[in-house]
């Protein structure tokens, strides 16, 4: 390659790269290499360890480090991009595991209240299901359920808390309504802390006869999951 091809060459890579979005370094990938490599150390070697009998749990990582700040950039410094290498590391995972293996699972994500998705702009869970299910090949039920009720920020509550703040706060959405789905449901959300909005989630579709197998998330935090698997009842087989 002469002088002028490897100016050529550069400029082009330089045009080609884009910011990391946790860092800013330049980087023609999803994350700069270090930043890839640190959201790859939050990454939970056995998650189907938490596929267990009461609510099945299936985490791609931790809620901490660098996978922590990938989640706050997607939501609140409004990253929609980033959800994509996420849903796709959770797809990967979650096809390797083999849980559920060949069934038709409709993928469901928890939903947002209008008036969070509408300051916010995107409902994360909903990117995240989306690269989930390029991934999978699964089927993404969008509007399957609504959110009727808003929530004040559940982090600094109990489970119990919780559990109390979000009952009621779900309705079947638009699609369900129209047509009663046959499927088993996977739901979808970005972290999974208590178990609280999930068990909501799940108890407004068993209302309404609908099978809910589990939950995927990007994150989850083992101490407090431990903690609140030992409180919450267990979903009644159907
Ligand atoms: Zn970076």
């Amino acid at each position: 390659m002469n002088f002028f091809q490897n100016c050529y060459q550069g400029l082009l890579d330089l045009f080609l790269q884009s910011q990391c979005p946790l860092c800013q370094r330049p980087t023609s990938t999803d994350f700069c290499p270090y930043c890839q490599k640190q959201l790859q150390r939050c990454q939970i070697t056995q998650p189907e360890k938490f596929w267990g009998k009461d609510f099945p749990l299936f985490p791609w990582g931790t809620y901490s480090g660098s996978l922590k700040k990938a989640l706050w950039a997607l939501k609140y410094e409004k990253q929609p991009k980033i959800a994509q290498p996420l849903g796709f590391w959770l797809g990967e995972t979650w096809l390797k595991s083999r849980l559920k293996s060949g069934k038709n699972l409709l993928v469901v994500p928890i939903p947002l209240h209008p008036n969070k998705l509408r300051s916010r702009g995107f409902n994360q869970a909903e990117l995240l299901a989306e690269s989930f299910c390029q991934v999978t090949n699964l089927h993404l039920a969008k509007d399957a359920l609504e959110r009727r009720s808003e929530t004040e920020a559940l982090h600094s509550k109990l489970s119990t808390e919780r559990r109390e703040t979000l009952r009621g706060a779900f309705q079947i959405g638009k699609s369900f309504r129209q047509r009663h789905p046959k499927a088993e449901v996977l739901l979808l959300d970005d972290i999974y802390t208590t178990g609280a909005t999930a068990l909501e989630a799940a108890d407004t579709l068993r209302k309404f006869d609908i099978k809910v197998c589990g939950i995927v998330a990007i994150a989850t935090s083992e101490i407090r999951v431990t903690d609140a698997r030992l409180n919450f009842p267990a979903i009644p087989s159907k």
